[in-house]
C-alpha cells in the first residue's frame, strides 16, 4: 500500500502532530477551534481528522480517528496501529517539526558557520527548512529516536 494519508490534527493534540511530522508525514496543526473549519480542510485536503473532541463527527470528515490517550506516545501509537501505517526511517526528520514543510538538503559548505564546529566535522549531510531556515542533521539524535520508535511502536 503505498497511500500517504495526510493529516490534520485539533488543538489538544500539538504534540503528537509534531511527532507525526518527526516520522515524515504531513500534519497540518489546526489553532482554529471551529469544528466546521477541520471539517472542511478535512475534506477539501483529505486529510484525517486526529482529535479528542468527541462532538466531531466522523461523517462530515474525509476520516476522523478518535485519540484516546493524553499520552503523546500512545497517541502516535493509536495512530500507527489503526492505520496499518507502515514507518519508513528514510523518511523520518524530512520535514520541519515546527512548520510542517519537507526539508531541502543543503551543501556542507553553506552551513559551515550556521551550525556548531562539533556538528560540522561529524556530519556530512544538512537540510534545511525552506520556512523558518532551521538546520538539520542526522545527528546522535537522530539515532536515539529510531531507536526509541521501534521499542515503543
Ligand atoms: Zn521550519
Amino acid at each position: 500500500m503505498n497511500y500517504e494519508p495526510k493529516f490534520i490534527v485539533d488543538f489538544m493534540c500539538g504534540r503528537l502532530a509534531k511527532w507525526l511530522r518527526i516520522l515524515g508525514y504531513d500534519a497540518k496543526f489546526s489553532r482554529d477551534t471551529s469544528r466546521n473549519k477541520i471539517l472542511m480542510d478535512s475534506l477539501r485536503e483529505n486529510r484525517i481528522i486526529l482529535t479528542r473532541d468527541t462532538r466531531l463527527s466522523s461523517k462530515k470528515a474525509y476520516k476522523l480517528i478518535l485519540i484516546r490517550s493524553d499520552k503523546v506516545r500512545e497517541q502516535v501509537s493509536q495512530v500507527i496501529k489503526e492505520l496499518h501505517l507502515k514507518l519508513d526511517k528514510n523518511k523520518f526528520f524530512s520535514r520541519c517539526s515546527i512548520c510542517n514543510v519537507v526539508v531541502q538538503s543543503i551543501s556542507k559548505d553553506s552551513v559551515r558557520d550556521c551550525v556548531p564546529q562539533y556538528v560540522y566535522e561529524t556530519n556530512d549531510e544538512f537540510f534545511y527548512c525552506p520556512e523558518c531556515k532551521r538546520i538539520y542533521w542526522q545527528g546522535s539524535h537522530y539515532t536515539l529516536f529510531v531507536k526509541e520508535v521501534e521499542k515503543n511502536l
